[in-house]
């Protein structure tokens, strides 16, 4: 990349965007970039992809800069801030659908459809704090992934800022479009290395009348899961997840395992789903409703997994999450989501660099004998140089990344060294 010194890069962007804004990272932002650029419409983006594509200036995407700040390793020249392209530009309750702005966060999306009682049903840790740009781009999920999917299933449109300053299209606002390539799963989950979404339609859900959760203590992880698989099979539930002792901050559970089972519906059909949970579990726990479900539901989703020391996500055949999570070994604590077969785990305690690179190595090895995989969602400044953030996929996968990559960003400029096998 050129060596562009920051006060020259500063008068040119305040040429394409004008004075005051173009301004030093904040806490956050520092690891992502050493300067920080907000564009007010997607015309400066384009321009401002054109400068750094002439220059081989590196960018980066930003939202709110939380998952940057666990995982890049050393800043990039510039930051594009999406603050400032935080509208809703279209919303059809009748046809439910949303279109918008990539900056807006989805705690402000779901307050806009709160009136037509409908929601984007994907629950980040944090929605006020997420980003639909970082939901794409980092392709989140939480509880809700169990009964709604993750952004990739209900994204049907995606506006983004490529190769050459270009605005690309892909996909559509109505949920019936078949037309070109499908866009919206290549951006979903690469961490800005194609491209700046500025744009994005999303299906809606309703937000069900009532929701209510199982709160059940378990003294032994096999004991949770079990139960966990006798109700995923019996019942169509909205979430469905376990935590390990160390996470059950704020549960009165001191100690246990938790089996977090929620399901929504009309009242009609949420006793009769209470009903049938009593049967299969028999007295154990508590059915919570209404304020103290949702004060629950919020605990579960919105523990911290990007500012731990360590932690990671892994994904296995559902029916392995069990016996995977115990080979992960007893210094891990997890959030399991039990019907998906994904999980976040940290390292407990205190620990040294080796003592975190021996973990990490270990949860591989655990990944891949199940047939599954793990990504690094944060680790400590002092021990993230040496650790790989992404599995190496095989050779064949690879190559077709780094193919996408070059027809993608033929400069190099997007987010460079963000993704699987340094792309
Ligand atoms: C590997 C990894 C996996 C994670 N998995 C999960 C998870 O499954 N569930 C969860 O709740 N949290 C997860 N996190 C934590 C999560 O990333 C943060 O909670 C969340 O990103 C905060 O949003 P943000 O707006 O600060 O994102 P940022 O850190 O600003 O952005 C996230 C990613 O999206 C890209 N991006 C942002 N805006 C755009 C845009 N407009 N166009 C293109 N790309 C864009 C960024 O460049 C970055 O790569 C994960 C983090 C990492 C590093």
């Amino acid at each position: 990349m050129a060596a562009t010194t920051s006060s020259n890069l500063a008068n040119r962007l305040d040429s394409i965007v004008g004075a005051g804004r173009v301004r030093a990272p904040t806490d956050a932002e520092a690891r992502a970039a050493d300067t920080i650029v907000e564009p007010a419409s997607v015309e400066e983006i384009c321009e401002i992809v054109r400068m750094c594509e002439a220059d081989r200036i590196a960018l980066a995407p930003i939202g709110a800069a939380r998952s940057l700040a666990g995982i890049r390793r050393s800043p990039v020249a510039l930051g594009i801030s999406m603050a400032r392209l935080a509208r809703i530009v279209a919303y059809e309750p009748d046809d439910m659908t949303i279109v918008a702005e990539s900056g807006i966060t989805v705690g402000r999306l779901n307050a806009a459809m709160a009136d037509s009682r409908q929601r984007l049903p994907v629950d980040p840790c944090s929605p006020a704090m997420t980003t639909l740009g970082s939901l794409i781009g980092a392709a989140h999920s939480g509880p809700l992934r169990l009964s709604e999917g993750t952004s990739r299933d209900l994204l049907i449109g995606v506006r983004f800022v490529g190769h050459g300053g270009n605005l690309v299209h892909g996909g559509g606002r109505v949920v019936k479009n078949v037309a070109g390539y499908d866009l919206m799963k290549l951006m979903g989950g690469a961490f800005g290395t194609l491209g700046i979404v500025t744009e994005a339609t999303f299906k809606v859900r309703p937000i069900p009348s009532d929701y209510c959760i199982a709160v059940i203590p378990h003294a032994r992880a096999a004991d949770a899961f079990a139960a966990a698989c006798i109700l995923n099979d019996s019942l169509p539930l909205s979430n469905l997840d376990i935590l390990s002792p160390g996470l059950v901050t704020g549960f009165n559970s001191v100690g246990q395992f938790l089996l977090l089972a929620g399901f929504s519906g009309s009242p009609l059909e949420i006793g009769d789903q209470a009903d049938r949970i009593r049967d299969l579990v028999g007295a154990r726990g508590e059915i919570l409703s209404a304020d103290g479900a949702l004060r629950s539901y919020e605990l579960l989703r919105d523990i911290d997994f990007h500012s731990a020391p360590l932690a990671a996500q892994i994904a296995v055949p559902p029916a392995s999450l069990a016996r995977v999570l115990e080979a992960c070994g007893n210094d891990t604590e997890f959030r399991a989501h039990a019907g998906s077969g994904v999980a976040q785990i940290i390292l407990a305690g205190e620990h040294s660099a080796e003592a975190a690179a021996k973990a990490i190595a270990r949860w591989r090895e655990v990944a891949r004998l199940a047939r599954g995989s793990l990504r690094l969602i944060a680790a400590a400044p002092a021990i993230r140089d040496s650790l790989e953030f992404f599995d190496t996929p095989n050779a064949g996968a690879l190559a077709l990344m780094r193919r996408l990559k070059a027809a993608f960003d033929p400069a190099g400029i997007f987010n460079p060294g963000c993704f699987v096998g340094g792309i």
